[in-house]
């Protein structure tokens, strides 16, 4: 299916406002969900998978021309960071000339990728800097683990339990790495048993 007017005019105007040659902007229809998209520089292309809502729609059209108009994404080791603060700066520029009010943008965008709150109150985006801490308060209010101890710390006396080594005090397995530290340290290896308990 061909894609709705709206959605050829922003692809028009974002790329002539950046001096880039527009992608062939190809459109689907999902049923339900939030809509998805992609853009392929090597096809020249810029797909949208559009889901119900109108503004998931523009933001989804939006993130792919920010992929499309942004320095080609760098590497870090191995991996291409495709959502790294450079995306960002021109993501979030897009959204706000774009139509996308700072909280809708802000509310969308964090849903699918967790990190750019990070990034967008780094970059000054408005309302981003409160998001992010109201993000972080609910983190801290998780109930927290507490640890205690079970068996005090002792040295470890290894023994045998069926096929696995464990420590006749407290019967832990000892396994992987600390087995071979336990086995050829020179001097006595002590360690402790701790166990969860709910706060
Ligand atoms: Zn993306
Ligand atoms: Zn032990």
């Amino acid at each position: 299916m061909s894609a709705p007017a709206w959605a050829v005019d922003l692809v028009a105007t974002v790329c002539a406002e950046a001096a880039v040659a527009p992608p062939r902007l190809l459109w689907r229809e999902r049923r339900g969900g939030p809509s998805t998209g992609v853009a392929r520089r090597s096809e020249g292309t810029v797909s949208v998978r559009a889901g119900s809502d109108p503004l998931d729609q523009r933001l989804t059209l939006l993130h792919e021309l920010a992929h499309w108009i942004a320095p080609v994404a760098r590497r870090r080791g191995r991996q291409t960071v495709h959502h790294g603060r450079a995306f960002y700066a021109v993501a979030f520029e897009l959204y706000r000339r774009h139509g996308l009010a700072g909280a809708d943008a802000l509310r969308l965008e964090s849903a699918r990728y967790r990190s750019a709150l990070g990034h967008a109150a780094a970059l000054g985006v408005p309302g981003a800097a409160g998001a992010l801490e109201v993000h972080r308060s609910r983190l801290r209010a998780r109930p927290r683990r507490r640890w205690r101890v079970l068996v005090p710390e002792h040295v470890i006396r290894l023994e045998r339990d069926g096929r696995w080594s464990v420590c006749g005090v407290c019967q832990q397995r000892v396994v992987g790495p600390n087995l071979r530290r336990v086995r050829h340290a020179r001097r006595p290896v002590r360690h402790v048993l701790m166990t969860a308990a709910s706060a």
